[in-house]
């Protein structure tokens, strides 16, 4: 595999001090080893049980970051070892995620995804599903998850505005929440935006975690 625009993002994005999320759903081991003998720890996959088998194969000290949509029952295929869930979208997931790390000793890091973009197909909370969600005393009793940020996906469009609109509307809600709710809890510090087609524009939005697949590995 081709690891030249790997090192050039890796630059690209050092001076913002955002880390990459390297996207390697649907690619092979051997394009993960690639990138991780290139110094890349943070990888991000959206399927459970892909996910589960890639870290059995791979090295141990990959960071595997899930990104995609998780289902309650598929939660303790990953918990022993998932390092950053950044697909967080209900109480309900965050309550089995609080159980299941409290089954293996652990506290698991979270995001909220919210949904940011105008289109039917996108996961996540809105703001005020969000904050109701903050509010529930069930929320303030999980001790085992630790609520590191936000996640969110654009609107799928040519018009950066648009997009950068978005992603100014999430880093507001994140700077928001950081004083209101998250104030005295340092770890609430990631927001997690940005693919192939918008990562530009989500660097200057002040993402700290993009999540790139396909100008890292090529198509799907
Ligand atoms: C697949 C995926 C990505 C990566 O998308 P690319 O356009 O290939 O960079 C990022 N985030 C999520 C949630 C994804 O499912």
């Amino acid at each position: 595999m081709d690891t030249t625009k790997y090192k050039e993002i890796v630059e690209e994005i050092k001076p913002y001090g955002t880390h990459l999320v390297a996207v390697s759903k649907t690619k092979p081991a051997e394009d993960i080893v690639a990138l991780y003998n290139q110094g890349q720890r943070i990888f991000g996959e959206s399927k459970v049980q892909e996910l589960a088998t890639k870290a059995t194969q791979l090295a141990k000290d990959i960071q595997w970051h899930m990104i995609g949509h998780l289902q309650t029952n598929k939660v303790k295929v990953i918990a022993p070892f998932i390092s950053l869930i950044h697909s967080v979208d209900s109480l309900k997931l965050l309550t089995e995620i609080n159980k299941q790390a409290l089954q293996n000793n652990r506290t698991i890091s979270c995001l909220f995804q919210v949904f940011i973009a105008d289109e039917e197909t996108k996961f996540g909370l809105d703001r005020a599903e969000l904050l109701q969600l903050l509010a529930s005393p069930d929320f303030a009793r999980l001790q085992n998850v630790r609520i590191c940020g936000l996640m969110g996906m654009a609107t799928n469009t040519d018009d950066e505005q648009k997009i950068a609109g978005e992603f100014a509307g999430l880093q507001n809600l994140f700077l928001e929440l950081k004083q209101t709710h998250f104030s005295n809890r340092p770890y609430f510090k990631e927001l997690s935006m940005g693919m192939s087609s918008d990562y530009k524009i989500a660097l200057k939005c002040g993402s700290t975690l993009i999540r790139l697949g396909t100008i890292l590995f090529g198509g799907r």
